[in-house]
């Protein structure tokens, strides 16, 4: 992380207070959760993805002013040179978000049904997805200034690396291995909502995180000892990689 102690605190403490957010959103998603359905689903889902996008779209503001004020200090930490104007942008539409998380919630119910779920369980599914579109939503705010101001910013390399946490899913830590790997100006942030990954600005002379030089030990192991049986999957390097990790956890 970082070139400083201070600049890798900060990205530390970033990454907690983004997922701080999330908490909070799923806690109030949950409730609202409560009036919904099953058995009346057109009835009742209206109701929670119209409230659910004005939460998410005032936790996106949140995420996006703490990711902005994370920027601010982090460069100070790592002495970048000049001011940088942080710009937030808008979050999605309100119709959007409802649209998205309606649909995340109908397709888990859905699945849940057709899995042989009972009424409780396929709920309980339409939530998880629900929620997890909802918080991925939210947080984009604070990845998207990140991306941006690292776009913007003529003291970096023009570079992010992604900052994923000790239990992340085996692509998200097959990305965060690759360190400072992503083109602020192009490079998309695929995020998962259990993964919570947060992005750092990369400034010449950066280190990676710990996690990713852990996960990029374990990449280069997974790639020198690939198993027979991984070839022939669609991907047997990030195969290899997964099983290495579950074996680690
Ligand atoms: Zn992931």
């Amino acid at each position: 992380v970082a070139r400083s102690a201070a600049g890798a605190e900060l990205t530390r403490q970033h990454r907690a207070a983004q997922q701080a957010i999330r908490a909070g959103l799923l806690r109030d998603l949950l409730a609202l959760w409560a009036a919904v359905q099953v058995a009346d689903l057109a009835g009742t889902i209206g109701r929670f993805t119209a409230a659910a996008a004005v939460l998410v779209r005032a936790r996106y503001q949140e995420s996006a002013e703490t990711a902005e004020e994370y920027v601010t200090e982090f460069r100070t930490a790592e002495g970048a040179a000049g001011a940088l104007t942080i710009l937030l942008a808008d979050p999605p539409a309100a119709l959007v978000v409802a649209g998205l998380v309606r649909g995340a919630a109908l397709s888990g119910v859905l699945k849940g049904r057709q899995r042989g779920f009972s009424a409780e369980a396929a709920a309980r599914n339409g939530f998880v997805k629900a929620s997890g579109t909802a918080s991925n939503l939210a947080l984009d705010g604070g990845r998207q200034v990140v991306t941006d101001a690292t776009a913007a910013d003529r003291a970096s390399t023009g570079r992010w690396q992604r900052v994923a946490g000790g239990s992340a899913c085996a692509f998200c830590a097959m990305l965060a291995s690759r360190g400072p790997a992503f083109e602020a100006r192009s490079a998309k942030f695929e995020a998962h909502p259990g993964c919570s990954c947060s992005a750092e600005p990369v400034f010449e002379g950066s280190k990676l995180p710990d996690t990713s030089a852990r996960y990029r030990d374990l990449w280069s192991e997974a790639q020198r000892d690939v198993l027979p049986d991984v070839d022939g999957t669609t991907n047997p390097a990030l195969t290899a990689f997964r099983r290495l990790l579950e074996a680690r956890v």
